[in-house]
């Protein structure tokens, strides 16, 4: 990390919880001792049906973000949420192209994209995540996939780089307990700052957050954050344990 971007840590619950467990995780959470609003954002993600819930128990300190929504405003898309609803209960967040988004539900690059471009054009902040494959690492392929992945940013998708957020995720890191070394995640991270000045400008590559996910834990992360490129994190399933999610806030 470096002084002139303020860290981010998004805890992304995907498919967990319910009303009294989420209620007592965020109590536990704001109800900690946690950097001043000026150091850190700190952003929890919930399962759709709870983002109301959760919002109103979050207070001033945490925001909440919706995991996914659609590229349309209304209409007969079963299942789906759209950005103006995010929106309309209050809500500036929401996380696009997650490996799980990708892979087990096929989502395309195409339709990533244009689900940012509508995101953005509600108002609403985009956390971006892309990230390559096991196969793909081995075969010397990541700096390949992320110049593919963001490549779907430009072209007028993003109409305002002050409200996006890159996720670095690695797929093979996620859930697995496997972590990208320091050294592979500021690599990554890195090159995704150099992509960032080549292809948008100098001044958007300096003030974008790239945070890294896959399996940071409340013990890793003092180690990831000190990389110069890695400006916070987003965590799957150490956000569900209050003290480990807030031990990793304070890594900031
Ligand atoms: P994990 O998930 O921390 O459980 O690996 C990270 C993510 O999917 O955002």
């Amino acid at each position: 990390m470096t002084g002139s971007r303020k860290f981010f840590v998004g805890g992304n619950f995907k498919c967990n919880g319910n009303k009294s467990s989420l209620q007592t995780l965020i109590e536990s959470i704001i109800k900690s001792t946690l950097p001043a609003s000026e150091i850190v954002d700190i952003v929890v993600s919930p399962p759709s049906i709870y983002l109301e819930y959760v919002n109103q128990l979050v207070g001033q300190r945490v925001q909440v973000a919706a995991q996914n929504c659609y590229s349309e405003t209304k209409g007969a898309y079963t299942g789906e949420i759209s950005a103006e609803m995010i929106v309309d209960i209050g809500l500036k967040w929401v996380i696009l192209g997650h490996s799980e988004r990708r892979n087990l539900f096929k989502e395309s690059n195409q339709l990533i994209a244009k689900k940012t471009q509508h995101a953005l054009s509600q108002g609403l902040s985009v956390i971006f995540c892309i990230g390559e494959l096991l196969e793909q690492r081995e075969t010397n392929k990541t700096e390949q996939v992320l110049d593919e992945q963001l490549g779907f940013l430009l072209n007028g998708v993003v109409s305002d780089w002050s409200k996006v957020v890159i996720a670095y995720e690695p797929v093979w890191a996620i859930g697995t307990g496997k972590t990208a070394s320091p050294q592979q995640a500021q690599d990554a991270h890195a090159f995704i700052r150099k992509w960032l000045s080549e292809k948008v400008s100098k001044e958007v590559a300096n003030a974008t957050r790239i945070l890294y996910g896959g399996s940071v834990t409340a013990t890793n992360s003092a180690e990831l954050s000190k990389q110069l490129d890695v400006d916070g994190f987003l965590v799957g399933g150490a956000s569900l344990v209050a003290s480990d999610f807030v031990t990793i806030i304070n890594t900031a």
